[in-house]
Formats: structure tokens, C-alpha cells, sequence
């Protein structure tokens, strides 16, 4: 059955998804007093339980590592996890609450960089963004047992060791270590908090609603069609849509809707957590990644993986997840990955990038070594990847507006990111939404 909603001019903008990207365009356009309509895969889940909804997709990735490395290096042969969360607010409700400002004193590569070379300016936008989500550095007085071995076996060995910025309110903040599950004291911010805003403003949201096509009309948008909670086929009509499905969804939109060169520069921002046997270390529950240690295209931060212990065991070591320290090693990986209609993604782990990872490693193990870490217990996960994007890159898929080919059909979520920042993207991703925001609004 088609269900058809009524008259062209219902809605000045359609927006999917409620990401860090959607739920930002929505909040800011319905707040302009603009008649939106959000459609959402997910629903809302109850604080404490989004790591149950996490979805996990396994990719072999192609490699020319030489024998030696395979075992030297074993965490490089296995298959890439790559997780995201459709759910209302995205992936935004799995995070740590890591605000990167993505500027190029970390990182020449920055997305702000990016951006500047294609002469697209998103600096104002992002003061705002930092703004609304009360970004502030982790105070030291705060950090935890671990965190602080971490920061001084690192400023010994000469790196510079800095606290993480966050969009987590220290005051209601518990200091638990299970961010990751949606927090339930309130205090850290994710894309929830926007859509009920935008629903406060006068948004219309539908959950459930699984779009995949944006229909056009001699280049011109004329609206979205998709399956309801009820399995029906529904469109919605707008000369306006925006698309913030995330990196892995919205190239599958927009190649359901005829769009060309879409989901060719695919990136991950690859990490692995290294880690090791540290007597009654309970790293697991403290703040995670409350420092961090720069070094260009990678940086280390204090992390805990439930895959470090079962690692250990295979070692022989014997301990308990308390024992258990570590490091995440994250990186701009080479952005070359690839996803079709079907959502398959190829991607290569390139020399570049396992250079850099040996790199990392080593200065990971010198960092667990000084602070007493046995070295027979040093174990690395494999390879994840948590924060995909590049694949409707701003100059591929979408113009310096992040408009597409087809008038009014706009792009805002990680896939504009040209290529990988091997940093935390949610507050640039808010910057980017609510320069969105701002074109679309003129354009009503
Ligand atoms: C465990 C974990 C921790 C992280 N921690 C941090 C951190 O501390 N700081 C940081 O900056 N980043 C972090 N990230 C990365 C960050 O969460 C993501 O990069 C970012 O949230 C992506 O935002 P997005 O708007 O691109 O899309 P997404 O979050 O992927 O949102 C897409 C939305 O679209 C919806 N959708 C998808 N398909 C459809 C469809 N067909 N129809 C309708 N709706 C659809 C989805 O349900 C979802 O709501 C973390 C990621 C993970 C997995």
C-alpha cells in the first residue's frame, strides 16, 4: 500500500536522521520556526542500554602485510569491527563525550584545514556548537588512578599528555566508565537532547520510518519515500531534504536515488586499544580517554576493551578485568574504502597506515612499560573502526553549501568529511549541521 501525505508546502524541510548531524538540523531550523519533519530507522531506547543496539559489521581488510609483520602483529589480521547505532540520537549516544576541535595544531590534515583549502569556512558555527554543548576540558583534579599513571609515564617519556576536551557535565558526572551505555546521570550530551528540543520548537518526528529513496523531479527535490513501522511504503513531499543518515546509510540513500561518485572515499578512523596486566588498575571504571597524547595523524588516549582480558588469558596471564590497563591508538586512516547499494564495504589497510600503527605501538608499550605493566601481558585488540565517514565528501557529492547535484537535497553527517581527521568528529559534525541549518533556512 502507498501512503501519500498531502500538499507540496506541508513541511520546509525533511530531515533523516537524528544523529550528531540530523538531530542538530532539525533542533536549529524548527528553533527558526521552520516546519519540519524528522523520519528516524530507530526509536528512543532507556539511558544505560544503547551498547545492547550497537551494530557491528566485520571486514576483512585487504593487506600487504609481509609475513613478519602478520606475526609481530598478529591484531592486523583480523577482521575490522565497525560500529555505529540507529537509534534516535545515532551514534551520539555510544560516545565518550570526546570534543575535538579540529584544528591543525593536532593534525594538519584537520577537517577544519579541509575545509579551508575548499574555501568553506565553519569556524563561527563551530564556537556555537561549543557553546551549546558546554565543552570543557577534563579537570585534572578529577582524573582518575590510571589516567593519572598514564599522563605521567607519558610527560616522562617526553610526550605531551593533555586533558581531553568534553561535552560532559562534571558536576552531575559519576565518573563510571560506562558512557559507552548511554548515560543515565544526565550528564553527558548526545543527539536525544536535540531532537526533544526540535520536538519542543514544533517538530514533527516519526520513528520507526525507514527511508530509502529522496524522489526528484528535473533536478529539483520533491520529497522522500520509505517503509513505516507497519511495512507500508509512505512518501513524504518537501522541495527540501536533508540527509543525516550517517556515513554508512547515506550513500545507500543517495545511490537509491540516482546520485553518482557516491560512498568512493570511505575512512573509519581506525583504532586498536593496547593494553596489558597492571595489579588492581580499574581503569574499566573510571572516565574513559580523559587525557590524550598527540603525535599528527594519531594520537593515544587511557581505554579500556573487554577484548584485553580473554587476550591476556590466551597468554597465560592470570588476572582479573580490574588488572587490566590500556591505551586506544587512533589514526587517520587512508581514505580509500568503498560501500555499494547492498551497504558491502572493501577497504585496504594501506602501507601508510600500518606504518603509523607500528608507530603508535611502540609508544603505546614504552607508556604501559614505565608505569609497571608486566611485557609478557602486552595484548592489542584488533582493529576498529567507530567514527566512518568521507562518503559524500564535500567537492565529490556535495557542493561548499552541501547541496548535491539535485537542488534541495543536502547532505549533513560524517560522509562530507573529505577525509579521515583520526580525531573525535561529533562537535565539527554539530558545526557543520548548524551551518546547514543557517543555508537551508535562507533557501525557504
Ligand atoms: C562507541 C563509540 C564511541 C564514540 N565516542 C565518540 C566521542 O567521544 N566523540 C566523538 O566525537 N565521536 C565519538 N564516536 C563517533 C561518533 O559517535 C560518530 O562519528 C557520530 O555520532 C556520527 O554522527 P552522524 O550524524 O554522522 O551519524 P549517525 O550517528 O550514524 O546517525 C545516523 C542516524 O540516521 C538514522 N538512519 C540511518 N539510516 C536511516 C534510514 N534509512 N532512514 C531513516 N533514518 C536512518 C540512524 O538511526 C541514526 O539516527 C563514537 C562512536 C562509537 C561507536
Amino acid at each position: 500500500m502507498l501512503i501519500l501525505s498531502g500538499g507540496i508546502e506541508i513541511y520546509d524541510a525533511i530531515v533523516i536522521g537524528t544523529g550528531a548531524g540530523g538531530s542538530t538540523v532539525a533542533k536549529d531550523l524548527s528553533h527558526l520556526g521552520r516546519k519540519v519533519l524528522i523520519l528516524e530507522k530507530g526509536s528512543k531506547q532507556r539511558d544505560g542500554s544503547y551498547v545492547k543496539h550497537m551494530k557491528t559489521k566485520k571486514i576483512d581488510l585487504k593487506n600487504n602485510l609481509s609475513p613478519e609483520e602478520k606475526r609481530d602483529y598478529e591484531f592486523l589480521t583480523y577482521p575490522l569491527e565497525l560500529t555505529n547505532i540507529e537509534e534516535i540520537g545515532g551514534t551520539t549516544t555510544a560516545s565518550i563525550g570526546n570534543a575535538c576541535f579540529s584544528c591543525s595544531g593536532c593534525y594538519t590534515n584537520s577537517i577544519m584545514q579541509q575545509f579551508e583549502d575548499k574555501n568553506l569556512d565553519i569556524f563561527e558555527e563551530l564556537l556555537e556548537a561549543s557553546g551549546e554543548l558546554n565543552v570543557t576540558y577534563f579537570p585534572k583534579k578529577l582524573w582518575g588512578h590510571s589516567t593519572q599513571l598514564i599522563a605521567d609515564a607519558g610527560d616522562e617519556l617526553g610526550y605531551i599528555v593533555e586533558p581531553m576536551p568534553k561535552f560532559i557535565n562534571f558536576e552531575k558526572c559519576r565518573f563510571c566508565g560506562k558512557c559507552v551505555n548511554g548515560c543515565v546521570y544526565d550528564a553527558k550530551w548526545d543527539g536525544t537532547y536535540f531532537v526533544s528540543e526540535a520536538v519542543e520548537y514544533g517538530a514533527e518526528l516519526i520513528e520507526g520510518f525507514n527511508v530509502f529513496e529522496i524522489l526528484h523531479e528535473n533536478g529539483e527535490v520533491v520529497g522522500v519515500a520509505g517503509i513505516n513501522q507497519n511495512n507500508e511504503k509512505h512518501v513524504f513531499k518537501s522541495k527540501r531534504v536533508i540527509v543525516s543518515a550517517g556515513a554508512i546509510n547515506t550513500p545507500i540513500i543517495l545511490k537509491n536515488s540516482g546520485i553518482k561518485n557516491v560512498g568512493g572515499q570511505m575512512f573509519f578512523d581506525i583504532f586498536t586499544t593496547i593494553g596489558g596486566y597492571l595489579k588492581d588498575a580499574n581503569l574499566k571504571n573510571e572516565l574513559m580517554m580523559g587525557v590524550k597524547a598527540e603525535f599528527g595523524p594519531y594520537f593515544l588516549s587511557p581505554h579500556y576493551s573487554m577484548q584485553l582480558l580473554p587476550l591476556m588469558e590466551r597468554k597465560g596471564v592470570e588476572a582479573t578485568e580490574n588488572d587490566v590497563i590500556g591505551l586506544m591508538l587512533k589514526f587517520a586512516d587512508t581514505c580509500i574504502g568503498t560501500i555499494d547499494l547492498e551497504g558491502n564495504i572493501e577497504k585496504t589497510l594501506t602501507k601508510v597506515d600500518v606504518d603509523m600503527i607500528k608507530d603508535g605501538y611502540e609508544k603505546a608499550v614504552k607508556i604501559l612499560l614505565k608505569l609497571g605493566v608486566d611485557e609478557n601481558s602486552i595484548v592489542a585488540t584488533s582493529l576498529k573502526g567507530a567514527h566512518p565517514g568521507g562518503t559524500a565528501a564535500v567537492g565529490e557529492v556535495v557542493d561548499n553549501n552541501f547541496e548535491s547535484e539535485i537542488n534541495g537535497l543536502y547532505v549533513c553527517d560524517a560522509s562530507v568529511i573529505p577525509e579521515a581527521p583520526g580525531r573525535p568528529p561529533i562537535l565539527t559534525i554539530v558545526a557543520i549541521a548548524k551551518k546547514v541549518a543557517k543555508i537551508v533556512n535562507q533557501s525557504i
